[in-house]
């Protein structure tokens, strides 16, 4: 039991000394992630108005295209009205081209419509080009800050992570997620030493029976106040700055 004790407060340890590290690094990787999300956000909403510039120019290609058509059409009927016999029948291709002539109307108001929202989109588009330069180059910026102040603690990081998968192997998985969900409710402090018959976490007081419990250094004891896990000074003595 004194060794589950001891391997938990060294996985606090060196957990506390990687907390430390990413303290260093302070906003830096947040601020990267942040940008990188906002970059990628921007450069969407271009990619969208782009597609919209686009799709709007091929229906307006088409809508011409549809309108050459129908003027082809009426210029036949035209034709066919000079050749026709009856009233009737000159009658029906008037209506015909008639109604041909309705079609081509609907068509250019369309795309007058289609240019408009191509114009638009497109000046959209252009609109947010100066922000994702200003965005890219403030990212650029800051991931190399960043890769700076990673290379700069690597050693350290590399060294502590293994230390702590020697530790994390030798423990119970249950301790483990104990010790986990405990760090996580309480600021990154799951296994804290009493000192002066105070909790090293909330600094409450120990109850005598509980300190004298803990001397054992036999079992796990939890803060009744905080929930942490309490060791004694003697399993911290033990473990000392030798991390
Ligand atoms: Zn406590």
């Amino acid at each position: 039991m004194e060794n589950r004790l001891r391997l938990l407060f060294s996985l606090q340890q060196i957990d506390s000394n990687l907390d430390e590290v990413q303290d260093l690094k302070g906003d830096l990787p947040h601020i990267v992630a942040d940008l990188e999300q906002r970059l990628h956000t921007k450069t969407t909403k271009k990619k969208t108005l782009e597609e919209t510039v686009q799709k709007s120019l091929v229906a307006r290609d088409a809508a011409d295209v549809e309108i050459l058509t129908l003027k082809e059409l009426i210029e036949k009927y035209k034709t066919q009205q000079f050749q026709v016999k009856t009233n009737r029948q000159y009658d029906a291709l008037a209506r015909e081209s008639d109604t041909a002539q309705d079609k081509i109307q609907k068509l250019e108001r369309e795309i007058e419509t289609m240019e408009g929202k191509a114009t638009l989109a497109k000046a959209d588009a252009e609109s947010l080009l100066p922000e994702i330069e200003e965005l890219k180059a403030e990212l650029d910026e800051k991931q190399a800050e960043l890769q700076l102040v990673n290379k700069e603690h690597e050693e350290e990081e590399l060294r502590l992570r293994h230390q702590r998968e020697k530790i994390v192997v030798r423990l119970d998985k249950a301790d483990v997620r104990q010790y986990e969900r405990i760090r996580k409710a309480k600021a990154g402090k799951a296994v804290v030493p009493v000192r002066r018959n105070a909790c090293g976490g909330c600094f409450n007081r120990v109850p005598p029976q509980t300190v004298l419990e803990l001397r054992k250094n036999s079992k796990i004891l939890i803060c009744e106040h905080c929930g942490r896990v309490m060791v004694s000074d003697e399993i911290v003595e033990s473990i000392g700055s030798a991390q």
